[in-house]
C-alpha cells in the first residue's frame, strides 16, 4: 500500500479538530497551527486582542520595507448535520479513491493546511522572497454579527503593521478543468419593511390596510427581482452572466396577523405588516442609487425600513494591467498552464474586509474538477487535488512575493 503523503496527513488531522459553530474550539485549532509552526521552524504568534485567537506566522523577507503578502484563510467552518453524511463529518475520512469527507473539506481546511505546506517548503527549501510573507489563520467568518475574525481584526494596529499589498484568500470549487478567481463580491443587504394601515372587523371592506400597502411593494420588488432573474438566465450565451453579476432579491420574512398563542385572529384586519428581503447587490452597482431605489419603493406607500445587514461600500479589485499584482497572478497561472476565470463571489467572504480597505484581495481556491460542495453534506475533496493545489500555490505565490515593486 501507498504511503499517504504528509501534507495529507496533517490535512486530515485538520480536519478532525472541531471547529464547528456554535461552539468551534478555537484552542484547539491554533495550538494545532502553532505546534505545526513550531515544527516547520515558520515564526508564529497567537493574535488575542480580537477577543478570540488569531494566528499569525511571517517569513521575512529580503525587504520588508515593500507592502507584504498576505494569505489568509479561517479556521471555523459550519455545522454538520450528522444523518446526512454518509461517513462521520469529522474524522477526516479517505475512500479507496482518495477522497476525503469532512466538514471543511473545500470550505476551507484545505486552503489553511496548503498555505502551511506553501510556507513549509519556502523555509526548508530556503528560499528567498523579496517581500514579507505572512498567513493569518483567523476565526469566525462563517458568523455574521459578533464576528471576532477578520472584520474587526483589520481595524486593529497590529494589522496595520502587516503593511499588506494584497491578500489571497478563499475562492470556491470548479466543477470543470478551469480554476475561478474572485475579484470581488457582491454586498449583502437585509431589508426589514414595516407597513402600518387601518385596521377593523374582518366582515367589513376596509381600506388601505398595512397587508394591502406591503403587498404592492413586495410586488414590485419581486417584479425586480424577475428582471434579474431574465438578464442572468436570458444574457447567458452573449454576454456570459453569472450570479455574482446580477442583484438577487429574495423574499425571506412575512409578519401579519394578531396571534394569541395558538389562535390567529382571522376576523381582525391587522394594523402592521412586515416583510424581510435577502439582497445581494454586485460591485458594479451603485449603492447610493440602490438604495435610492429602496427608498422609492417603501416610500409611494408610505412604508418604513431598517436594515438587518447593511454595508456602504463594496470594493472590487481592478483586473487590468495596471494592477501588477494582477499581471502576476495571471502570467504565474499561464506559466504552470492552469486556466483562470474571473468572477465575482456571489456570497460574501473576509476578503470583503481587506478590498473596503483599499487593498486588493483574489479570492482563489485551486480546486478544480471538483462538485461545489461547501456547507453541503457530503463535503469532500480528493488527496490528490490537494496535493495539486499546493504545487498550484508554489507557482503563483513566490513570484507575488519576488515582486518588483
Ligand atoms: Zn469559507
Amino acid at each position: 500500500m501507498q504511503q499517504e503523503d504528509s501534507s495529507v496527513t496533517v490535512f486530515r488531522k485538520f480536519l478532525q479538530i472541531r471547529t464547528d459553530h456554535p461552539n468551534p474550539d478555537y484552542e484547539a485549532s491554533a495550538q494545532f497551527l502553532m505546534q505545526k509552526a513550531n515544527e516547520y521552524g515558520i515564526d508564529a504568534e497567537v493574535y488575542r486582542e480580537t477577543g478570540t485567537p488569531i494566528v499569525i506566522m511571517k517569513i521575512t523577507g529580503t525587504d520588508p520595507s515593500l507592502p507584504s503578502l498576505l494569505l489568509n484563510s479561517h479556521v471555523d467552518v459550519v455545522p454538520a448535520v450528522l444523518e446526512s453524511w454518509n461517513y462521520e463529518p469529522f474524522s477526516g475520512y479517505k475512500d479507496e479513491k482518495g477522497n476525503i469527507y469532512s466538514r471543511g473539506t473545500q470550505d476551507m481546511k484545505c486552503v489553511c493546511m496548503q498555505f502551511l505546506e506553501v510556507a513549509h517548503r519556502i523555509v526548508q527549501s530556503k528560499l528567498k522572497l523579496k517581500r514579507n510573507l505572512y498567513l493569518t489563520f483567523v476565526p469566525d467568518e462563517e458568523i455574521g454579527a459578533g464576528s471576532k475574525g477578520m472584520e474587526v481584526f483589520v481595524t486593529h494596529d497590529k494589522f496595520r503593521q502587516l503593511n499588506v499589498g494584497l491578500c489571497i484568500d478563499e475562492g470556491l470549487a470548479s466543477p470543470t478543468e478551469e480554476f475561478t478567481v474572485f475579484y470581488g463580491e457582491r454586498a449583502p443587504w437585509w431589508v426589514h419593511i414595516t407597513a402600518v394601515g387601518n385596521a377593523g372587523h374582518g366582515s367589513r371592506f376596509i381600506e388601505n390596510t398595512a397587508v394591502e400597502k406591503l403587498m404592492r411593494t413586495i410586488n414590485k420588488m419581486l417584479e425586480f427581482r424577475q428582471q434579474q432573474f431574465d438578464s442572468l438566465h436570458k444574457g447567458h450565451h452573449e454576454c456570459g452572466k453569472k450570479l455574482g453579476d446580477v442583484t438577487t432579491l429574495n423574499l425571506t420574512v412575512l409578519k401579519a396577523g394578531i396571534n394569541n398563542g395558538d389562535n390567529y385572529s382571522y376576523n381582525v384586519v391587522p394594523t402592521q405588516a412586515e416583510a424581510g428581503f435577502d439582497i445581494r447587490i454586485p460591485p458594479t452597482v451603485n449603492l447610493d442609487e440602490f438604495l435610492k431605489q429602496i427608498k422609492e419603493w417603501t416610500a409611494e406607500e408610505g412604508l418604513s425600513f431598517t436594515f438587518a445587514n447593511y454595508t456602504e461600500k463594496n470594493e472590487m479589485t481592478h483586473l487590468n494591467n495596471d494592477n501588477k499584482w494582477w499581471s502576476t497572478f495571471k502570467s504565474s497561472c499561464e506559466k504552470i498552464g492552469i486556466k483562470l476565470v474571473p468572477e465575482i463571489f456571489p456570497a460574501a467572504t473576509d476578503s470583503r474586509f481587506i478590498r473596503n480597505l483599499g487593498i486588493p484581495a483574489f479570492g482563489f481556491s485551486p480546486i478544480n474538477n471538483t462538485p461545489i460542495l461547501l456547507h453541503d453534506h457530503n463535503e469532500f475533496l480528493n488527496e490528490n487535488t490537494f496535493i495539486r493545489g499546493i504545487d498550484i500555490y508554489m507557482g503563483i505565490i513566490p513570484s507575488l512575493a519576488n515582486m518588483e515593486p
